[in-house]
């Protein structure tokens, strides 16, 4: 299986996926503003105006690892994103794959956190994808032998706070130690010896996640969800999978009219995506210096950040519509930054 085989050279890939239009944007005749002429090519038509009123089409082209149109499953996605990432885990080495852009363009559905990947008609997010790997790596000769368990933990972090997902949203502490080690001081982590447990895990995370909420979208899109498979050896960490759905990206207009709280969350929010992205950045060009402490997700995530053994996979994902344009530039612009050296 060539395509589990681990790349040492390519330690950051970034990759965009677009969503098809929705119900609400086709009723709303919202026009589709993205095309992908390539397998790693990403054009936005921008609709723009000239002083006289005329409109014309401004094209703006970015390139990526690989891009996927709106008839890309996840499957797919998951090939080229963080299939190939999964061995290094066994490997002791760190993975980590991000969904990262605005609220509503798909991150959820493509990391598959908001159903279990059971139903008939919903395909298996990035999650239970990984977790089928992982069990099936576990039982090849080459890994048999090392003895490892495996784990699972699903927290969120919110305001700069951070949250069990599996034990009914308990607050906890994040503690750095003398030798920089960062410790999220009794997290949860369940042993998991399936994909179905692993889909247990998940629905009883975001069960939680969602619990007391008015509105699912509206809180969830305001956090980061990280979702982790471990791997440990006689009661050591040999192995860690870090699957995150990044908090909606979106500001200006969309919170213009927002209330204090919104903007406290938005620029909290905005913080740790600018953190992230340096991180990953120090990484990719192998920077003895990771400015891990600017935030708590990258300070959660800092073993992901560190050391020869870590790769990373961002998915953007995109809204196709012209009333999302500003943002999905926004988002493009962040993802091309992120894999520029
Ligand atoms: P986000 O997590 O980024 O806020 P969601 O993953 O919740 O966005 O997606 C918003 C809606 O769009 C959901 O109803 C989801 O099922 C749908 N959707 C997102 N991406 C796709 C896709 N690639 N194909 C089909 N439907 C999608
Ligand atoms: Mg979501």
């Amino acid at each position: 299986v060539s395509s589990l085989e681990p790349r040492e050279d390519h330690r950051i890939c970034v990759c965009v996926r677009k969503r098809p239009l929705n119900q609400r944007e086709t009723t709303m005749k919202d026009l589709d503003v993205i095309t992908i002429p390539s397998d790693n090519v990403v054009m936005v038509h921008e609709s723009k105006q000239k002083v006289d009123l005329t409109r014309y089409l401004e094209n703006q082209t970015f390139c990526f690892d690989h891009a996927f149109d709106d008839t890309a499953s996840n499957e797919l996605v998951y090939q080229f994103t963080a299939q190939p990432l999964v061995e290094s885990i066994f490997r002791k080495g760190m993975a980590t794959c991000f969904a990262y852009g605005q609220t509503g363009s798909g991150k959820t559905h493509t990391m598959g956190g908001a159903f279990s990947g059971r139903e008939q008609d919903c395909s298996k997010g990035i999650y239970a994808l990984v977790a089928q790997d992982v069990f099936l790596l576990l039982k090849t000769t080459a890994y048999e032998k090392l003895d490892l368990k495996v784990y699972g933990t699903f927290f969120e972090i919110y305001g700069g706070k951070v949250y069990d997902l599996l034990n009914w949203k308990k607050k906890l502490q994040v503690l750095e130690d003398g030798n920089q080690q960062i410790q999220v001081v009794g997290l949860q982590e369940q042993e998991v010896c399936s994909v179905e447990d692993v889909l247990n895990l998940v629905e009883l995370g975001n069960s939680c996640r969602t619990s007391g909420q008015t509105s699912v979208n509206a809180h969830s899109s305001r956090s980061h969800a990280v979702f982790q498979i471990i791997l440990k050896s006689r009661g050591k960490l040999h192995g860690k999978f870090s699957l995150v759905d990044l908090a909606g990206n979106e500001r200006g207009a969309d919170t213009a009219k927002a209330n204090r709280k919104r903007q406290l969350e938005g620029a909290e929010i905005n913080k740790s995506l600018l953190a992230l992205k340096e991180c990953i950045r120090a990484l990719g060009q192998n920077k003895s210096h990771t400015p891990f402490r600017a935030s708590k997700l990258t300070q959660v995530l800092r073993d992901s950040f560190i050391g020869q053994n870590s790769s990373t996979c961002m998915i953007a994902t995109i809204s196709p519509g012209m009333a999302s344009c500003e943002n999905t530039l926004n988002t493009l612009r962040y993802a091309n930054r992120v894999k520029e050296l």
